[in-house]
């Protein structure tokens, strides 16, 4: 534990004395230590693309420009490089506005069951290169239409498209990725997004939703990651008052539960 000690010497008076006022910083201490080893991750992450976009131009400026295919190579690197930090900027900002505690939320009664078809039908084609089947399984469910949850619908889409972007990224060729749904108790719904994929080291499971935090740095780099996705998703949760929670089987799959509210009779 961290102590700050004041001491304040009254002045003499109709009841004079000494106040000692111990203040525990340990929390302070903590906080200000999780923001720097942020803005040192932040730096880091900036600082890898930008190198290797430096390294492809000035190589490129000394002679490797003039062989044409040496040129598609350097510029492929660089775009390549120019989307990781795009993307990482755009989680930046997604973080950042959620954190500030005003991440501008409509809550309203959203059909579950359409966004999940929309969120499968953007991921299909990636799916599709990897000869990986998305599947939907709504057959707990009596009408699913009728699924409506309390939610803002670009959130809720956020927290899917993450989940289902992991699922194909860390799921080989041929995999499977499934999002099933069903009623949970009176006041809620669930659905859970598995995949047949490599799994999480169950020493690592409790800390992947924290900023930046991999399980293979090289491994998630290489797949486009930006190490922010899992901490986004899990911010979103918490403010759409839902719970999320993930099992894994080191080699066999990984699945993410998510429960959230039902909207409210109209
Ligand atoms: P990244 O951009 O690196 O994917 P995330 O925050 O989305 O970052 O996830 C954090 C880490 O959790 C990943 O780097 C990866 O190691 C692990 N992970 C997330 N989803 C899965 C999954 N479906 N299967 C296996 N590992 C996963």
């Amino acid at each position: 534990k961290s102590l700050a000690i004041y001491v304040a010497q009254l002045p003499d008076g109709p009841s004079p004395g000494t106040i000692l006022v111990l203040h525990d910083t340990t929390k302070l201490r903590q906080l200000e230590r999780l923001r720097q080893e942020f803005v040192a991750n932040v730096s880091h992450e900036l600082k890898t693309p930008l190198s290797v976009i430096k390294a492809c131009v000035e190589t490129l400026l000394d002679g490797a420009a003039e062989d044409e295919q040496s040129r598609a190579e350097f510029l492929i690197q660089i775009s390549e490089q120019g989307d990781r930090l795009y993307a990482l900027i755009l989680d930046l900002l997604s973080l950042a506005k959620i954190e500030s505690g005003n991440p501008e939320l409509e809550l309203e009664a959203i059909p579950l069951i359409a966004t999940i078809e929309d969120c499968l039908d953007r991921h299909r084609p990636r799916a599709e290169v990897k000869h990986q089947s998305l599947i939907a399984d709504f057959s707990a469910l009596e009408s699913p239409d009728d699924v409506l949850v309390w939610a803002d619908e670009e959130a809720l889409s956020q927290i899917l498209d993450n989940l289902v972007d992991n699922a194909v990224k860390y799921t080989p060729e041929q995999g499977q990725v499934r999002i099933r749904c069903w009623p949970e108790g009176e006041n809620q719904f669930g659905f859970e997004v598995s995949d047949t994929g490599i799994g999480i080291p169950e020493r690592d499971l409790p800390r992947i939703f924290e900023r930046f935090y991999r399980v293979d740095k090289g491994r998630s780099r290489e797949v486009g990651g930006t190490g922010l996705g899992l901490a986004i998703v899990k911010h979103l949760v918490q403010v759409l008052n839902g719970s999320i929670r993930a099992t894994s089987s080191l080699g066999h799959g990984t699945t993410f539960t998510i429960l959230l509210p039902k909207a409210r009779e109209a």
